[in-house]
């Protein structure tokens, strides 16, 4: 699936769409440049959860858990990480296999550890069709 947006309003209402739909022991993997908009998506994702919390990118944590929603929300960002191995430090696999809902910003940077089977989004930007355009890719991997 692709859809477009053209505001961080449209995105968060896509994020909410999906964690509407989602399902406890999904793994989702944000794919995009820094600033494209993974932790505005993010925030749909919580606000579908039916978490009120605010969501921030979890900078100097690796992972933020949130239990207030509809299922357990453990929120990744892998960014800065240095290797994979500080996720086996913080155990993500009872994360990865466990009854809540893991999203992965920056994903693509701990490849060799994700499970075959995950959902893959990827948003991109566009400035030729304007500064607040995004294009978003849903991939089901597996
Ligand atoms: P990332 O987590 O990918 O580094 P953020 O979500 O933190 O990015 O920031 C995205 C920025 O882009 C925000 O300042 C947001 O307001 C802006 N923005 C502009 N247009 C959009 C859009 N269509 N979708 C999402 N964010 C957008
Ligand atoms: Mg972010």
């Amino acid at each position: 699936m692709t859809k477009e947006t053209f505001s961080p309003e449209e995105t968060l209402e896509l994020g909410e769409a999906l964690g509407r739909a989602a399902k406890p022991g999904e793994v989702y993997v944000l794919i995009g440049d820094l600033g494209v908009g993974k932790t505005v998506f993010t925030q749909g994702i919580a606000r579908g959860l039916d978490i009120k919390e605010p969501i921030s990118s979890p900078t100097f944590t690796i992972v933020q858990v949130y239990e207030e929603g509809r299922m357990p929300f453990y929120h990744f960002d892998v960014y800065r990480i240095g290797d994979v191995e500080e996720m086996e430090e913080i155990g993500y696999e009872d994360y990865f296999y466990g009854e809540g809902l893991s999203l992965v910003e920056w994903g693509d940077l701990i490849q060799e550890i994700l499970p075959e089977s995950r959902k893959e989004i990827t948003i991109e930007k566009d400035l030729e069709k304007g500064f607040d355009y995004r294009k978003i890719t849903v991939r089901e991997v597996t």
